[in-house]
């Protein structure tokens, strides 16, 4: 019921040339796993570079960030309109933006309704860190997130938003949680919330993302797992083949 969804997140990596042959590198495998929404996240920079080589194909393009303002004196800012001219996707709320860049819950909020005006699908980030699963915070850490990102959202829209848990830890770390760890988060904290705010037909037709550490060898464990719809992939995204597998591992999983 759910469509299986695979994004790669390049982050602040490559030129527009390792772009193209990074892509170039993944192309023709991933054109052919269809049963599996995939998407590609480069950096700004590379985005046109990227979008010309995925046209005529059912490849996604997504954006990494952005304001939620339509324009003005934001120096060094990309606004939803901008990026609405190339991609149809924006992560938004990532740990690392959070961590380093001062995001918080309340301007995720305006982020998620910014690209929802402009047709964009929010990839919206949510996770733990180490000290707040430690202290048993997990839960409301994660349902504090979802319910802050999606405040503004109306319930007929809530099904073009996609969720990525992302246990902070987990984030290029090599670690995990198990995927029946993950599953829980996925499906007694977040879908649950979702059910309880937008009702249990629309949560149900949200896709929950796993992010974290996700390589070739143990995609297939999460994608085994009822709840968890797909992967938001960081690292292994820039390597075409790791990606390619973890695609297909999605696809064979859900088929
Ligand atoms: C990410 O940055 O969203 C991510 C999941 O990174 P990695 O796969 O490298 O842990």
């Amino acid at each position: 019921m759910r469509k299986p969804f695979v994004a790669g997140n390049w982050k602040m990596h490559g030129t527009v040339e390792e772009a193209r042959h990074r892509v170039w590198d993944m192309l023709q495998p991933l054109q052919e796993i269809n049963q599996v929404e995939r998407v590609l996240c480069p950096p700004f920079t590379a985005l046109l570079a990227v979008a010309n080589m995925l046209m005529g194909t059912d490849i996604g393009l997504g954006a990494q960030n952005m304001h939620w303002e339509e324009e003005g004196a934001y120096t060094g800012e990309i606004s939803p309109r901008m990026v609405a001219e190339f991609a149809r996707y924006v992560i938004l709320g990532h740990s690392e933006r959070r961590k380093f860049f001062g995001e918080t819950d309340e301007t995720v909020r305006k982020k998620v309704r910014a690209a929802l005006d402009h047709d964009l699908v929010p990839i919206v980030c949510v996770g733990e860190t180490i000290g707040e699963r430690e202290t048993g915070l997990t839960d409301p850490v994660v349902q504090r997130q979802v319910l802050a990102a999606l405040a503004d959202v109306r319930p007929e829209e809530v099904a073009r938003v996609i969720i990525a848990y992302e246990p902070v830890w987990a984030i290029g770390t090599g670690l995990t949680p198990t995927p029946e760890e993950a599953n829980r988060v996925h499906g007694q904290v977040i879908r649950a919330v979702l059910a309880r705010r937008f009702g249990e037909e629309a949560a149900q037709q949200v896709r929950i993302l796993y992010g974290g550490s996700v390589k070739p060898h143990n995609a297939a464990g999460f994608f085994a797992q009822p709840d968890i719809d797909g992967a938001l992939v960081g690292g292994a995204s820039l390597i075409p083949e790791a990606f390619v597998a973890i695609v297909r591992a999605a696809a064979e999983a859900k088929a």
